[in-house]
């Protein structure tokens, strides 16, 4: 019988939110089709890839510190860049960083309709508004209004922490007797009501330049609300888990979610928060874009090896200082770093520079062909001459980057 069609224990056939994994084999499902938006020449939705966007840690008012954070994210990475404006002076700051900046800005408006219109008119190009946030309908008509005429879309946010009923208290004593009795469902069912009234005063305007977001600090919740969205309606998703915490704890719940939700189809742009640099987010969701296919890696990859009883060198710090040095090179090119050549040739496939590490020594390889033995103190150096060298090589088109199995030969 094939492997695929062999019944799976019970511990392996989870059913979870909408995702029922019912064999080993999976294969990812084309992406939704969802409307496309256009922020400031960057593409959400439809057929375009999954945008990284990100948020500035610092004032927007410091205009200087401002953009050099912008810059610096957007040379990590990132497609969008956004700041929040909470006052006057970060309005006003924004007219000198979006000339300045490399991406396109989004401006975070919470409470103060104002702050959008000012942001509107410093030429921002997204603006994130909670409608929720904003009591006086006029007011968020004007934003509308505003938004529509100069074509900058608009991000609808029904995060967990906005949805709470906080000024009717009745309202608030029933909400919290049905959370008492389900959590999640609770919280899902308001997110998808608020949800739905908020796109109804976009809808009656007739504007439809809307992005959705649905966060929360639970994945179980994150993967279930986004998934009924993505049922429902055909707007282009921006998907995260808010408040994640540090990169530690926050990566494990930002992938868990994130990745399920893109290995379903659904998201059109991603940001990952954790409190942390910025920077660290757009490396984790570009790593995590590229490990699923959804977006082109252009710097090196670098596998390698968990170590076991095996091993006879110091491989967590010769891996440490490897990733560290790899950024200097900006190819695309597998880098292995294995802990031996009992199992190391078939468990590095398809990289193109390799080592084997022996007793205090390693083998250093160049798509299978085996190059220099070089002793433990060399390691580093060695490798990473190894990888400039045939760097080199590809961009003068001397080699091509191969996807294939490292043919070595255990010594
Ligand atoms: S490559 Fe060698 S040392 Fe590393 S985990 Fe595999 S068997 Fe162990």
């Amino acid at each position: 019988m094939p492997v695929d069609k062999l019944p799976l224990p019970p511990h392996q056939a989870l059913e979870y939110g909408v995702i029922r994994i019912t064999s080993g084999v999976a294969c990812m499902p084309p992406r939704k089709k969802t409307r496309r938006v256009n922020v400031g020449g960057v593409r959400i939705g439809g057929d375009a890839p999954v945008a990284l966007q990100t948020m500035t840690a610092g004032y927007t008012h410091d205009v200087e510190g401002c953009i050099a954070e912008i810059r610096k994210l957007a040379e990590a990475g990132a497609d969008l860049v956004r700041v929040a404006v909470p006052s006057q002076k970060d309005t006003a700051a924004l007219r000198e960083i979006i000339p300045a900046s490399p991406v396109p800005i989004v401006a975070d408006v919470h409470f103060h309709f104002e702050r959008a219109l000012e942001a509107i008119e410093a030429g921002v190009h997204k603006i994130r508004l909670n409608p929720g946030n904003i009591q006086d309908r006029p007011k968020v008509d004007k934003v509308i209004a505003a938004c529509k005429e100069r074509g900058i879309p608009i991000r609808v946010g029904v995060n967990e922490g906005s949805i709470v009923e906080r000024r009717d208290k009745d309202l608030r004593a029933t909400e919290k007797a049905d959370m008492d009795k389900d959590h999640k469902q609770t919280l899902i069912r308001l997110m998808l009501d608020k949800l739905e009234d908020y796109l109804q005063i976009f809808e009656q305007r007739d504007f439809h330049d809307v992005v959705i977001s649905a966060k929360s600090i639970d994945p179980r919740l994150v993967i279930d609300v986004y998934t009924a969205i993505s049922d429902r309606w055909d707007y282009p998703l921006h998907l995260g888990v808010t408040h994640a915490g540090p990169p530690e704890t926050g990566r494990i719940r930002s992938i868990a979610a994130l990745g399920t939700l893109l290995a379903n189809g659904i998201g059109d742009t991603i940001r990952i928060s954790y409190a942390a640099d910025p920077v660290v987010e757009v490396d984790d969701g570009k790593e995590l874009l590229c490990s699923l296919g959804l977006r082109t890696r252009t710097e090196p990859e670098l596998i390698a090896c968990p170590t076991c009883g095996r091993i006879e060198v110091d491989l967590f710090k010769l891996v440490t200082d490897v990733r560290q040095r790899l950024t200097e090179i900006d190819v695309p090119i597998k880098v292995a770093v294995m802990g031996c050549v009992v199992n190391g040739p078939g468990e590095c496939e398809g990289a193109d520079v390799a080592i084997f590490a022996g007793r205090h020594r390693g083998i250093i390889y160049v798509q299978g062909e085996q190059r220099q033995t070089v002793t433990e103190d060399n390691m580093l150096d060695a490798l990473l001459e190894e990888c400039r060298s045939f760097a080199n090589k590809v961009k003068r088109g001397e080699a091509t980057l191969k996807n294939a199995p490292v043919d070595i030969a255990p010594a």
